[in-house]
């Protein structure tokens, strides 16, 4: 981090986090001719660029290659002996990160970084290292933490902060949680050879996704031998001789090199003194704020996963745009939070967009109902490559007027083509609509327009 000289004590803007929202709306501010200052405690970039989507994603590239070398024997492709090393992979991954970081620096080239922890002491006022600031604005942009629930051991238990930076890669790992984070560390571990256990709590993993979507990567999972036990609690965690010992709910003990909580994450507000000057926040610490960011007092807004609304880069970047196009560029506009899709990284992806089949039952029943077109199929690619997966894409259409609500999907290739759904569902493309749109064959892609 380059702390940039403080040349001054007052500004328009003081943005406190250098995540994606943050540097978002600093930079934007900044280009309206704001004077603005951004607070960050450990480097710019946030989770995303750097304990969240970019590593992470480098890690499932990585990882991924496993499958395709599998695949590339069925191609004729002589592969002899080869291995991985993961702290080179790691190594190469953090030196991504260091240029990543630089290129958040150099976006910034307009805003004055000041490195430490930033605390609101007034309306207007923020202490970083013991010196205070003024703004006419403030922006909250801290993001959020792991959360770890408690229970006996749970100190020997690393985050996904933690997991994209161990040594070496567990011959073993117990991951806790059914969620994004759960699913796609899992596969990560599991493509690299890591003896992986999923344990979650409820029936069926990835609450609030289709039905059919959690079902369908629970059996890929399973297929790449994937250990899932479901309805399942982690009671306890002992270090052993032997590794670590894990008492999960039903009383079995499973020993493992690592132990993974992926169990959610929460608005990161500790020490920003929102009490002391009463900002108003939810249940899980969320800071409530209206729909153009503002909170309860005025002049501090707030973005991205601090507001607890949809926590997805996009959506905090979005926010940034948003509140300094407002507040510094004379706009009035809101975020539109309808149709965002998502992606879950797991092995094979997920992409969805919409409504899920129960959502779209709920909502449409006194309204004509739904319509459900599904496919399951084997991708072109294994009829050579020979491993044992399956594609799966489902369309929810309105039956009144023949609008297409949702679009599930699970293959490699679904969050690229969910992104482009996403663009069709947003202008509100029918089924005809995609009925009379040609296919690109052979593609995965091409099913969409030819769901019977
Ligand atoms: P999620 O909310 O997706 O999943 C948390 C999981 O932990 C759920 O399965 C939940 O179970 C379980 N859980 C929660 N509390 C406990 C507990 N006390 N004991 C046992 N299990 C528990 O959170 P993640 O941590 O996976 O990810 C955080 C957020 O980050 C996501 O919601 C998403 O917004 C974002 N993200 C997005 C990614 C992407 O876009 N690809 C990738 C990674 C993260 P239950 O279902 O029963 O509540």
């Amino acid at each position: 981090m380059i702390n940039k000289t403080i040349n001054t004590k007052d500004y328009d803007l003081i943005v406190i986090g250098a995540g994606s929202g943050g540097v978002r709306a600093a930079r934007i501010a900044a280009n309206y001719g704001a004077k603005v200052a951004i607070i960050e405690s450990v480097r710019v970039g946030g989770t995303c660029v750097l304990r969240g989507c970019v590593p992470k994603k480098l890690l499932v590239y990585g990882s991924h290659i496993a499958h395709e070398i599998e695949d590339a024997v069925g191609f004729g492709w002589d592969i002899g002996s080869i291995k991985h090393n993961w702290s080179k992979l790691i190594k190469l991954k953090d030196n991504e990160l260091d240029r990543l970081n630089n290129i958040y620096l150099n976006l910034l080239s307009k805003v004055i970084i000041i490195n430490g922890f930033g605390k609101i002491v007034g309306n207007n006022e923020v202490e970083v290292n013991g010196n205070i600031i003024k703004a006419k604005t403030i922006l909250i942009a801290v993001g959020g933490k792991t959360y770890f629930p408690k229970l006996e051991g749970i100190e020997l238990c690393i985050n996904s902060d933690q997991a994209l930076d161990l040594k070496t890669l567990p011959r073993s790992i117990i991951i806790n949680g059914g969620g994004y984070i759960a699913l796609e560390f899992a596969g990560i571990f599991a493509s690299l050879g890591s003896k992986v256990t999923l344990v979650y709590r409820g029936k069926n993993i990835l609450r609030g996704f289709d039905q059919d979507i959690s079902n369908f990567i629970k059996e890929e999972y399973i297929k790449n031998n994937i250990q899932v036990l479901t309805e399942t609690k982690i009671n306890s965690i002992f270090k052993t001789h032997k590794g670590l010992s894990v008492i999960l709910s039903d009383g079995q003990e499973i020993i493992s090199n690592e132990v993974m909580f992926a169990t959610g994450r929460v608005p990161n507000i500790n020490g920003l003194g929102l009490n002391e000057i009463g900002i108003k926040t939810g249940d899980v610490g969320e800071i409530i704020v209206d729909d153009k960011n503002q909170t309860n007092i005025q002049n501090i807004y707030a973005i991205g996963d601090v507001t607890n609304r949809i926590n997805l880069t996009p959506v905090a970047i979005a926010e940034g745009q948003v509140f300094s196009d407002n507040l510094f560029g004379g706009m009035n506009k809101i975020c539109d939070y309808e149709n965002v899709a998502s992606a879950v990284f797991s092995q094979p992806a997920i992409g969805v967009v919409g409504l899920n089949e129960l959502e779209a039952n709920k909502l449409y029943a006194e309204d004509g109902g739904i319509d459900i077109y599904k496919t399951l199929f084997k991708p072109m690619k294994q009829t050579l490559g020979g491993r044992d997966t399956k594609i799966f894409i489902k369309m929810i259409v309105s039956k009144k007027d023949n609008k297409v609500l949702g679009i599930h999907g699970i293959g490699d290739d679904m969050p690229e083509i969910i992104q482009i759904c996403s663009v069709a569902i947003k202008a509100g493309a029918t089924k005809s609509d995609f009925d009379n749109t040609m296919g690109i064959h052979p593609t995965t892609a091409e099913e969409l327009v030819t769901l019977k």
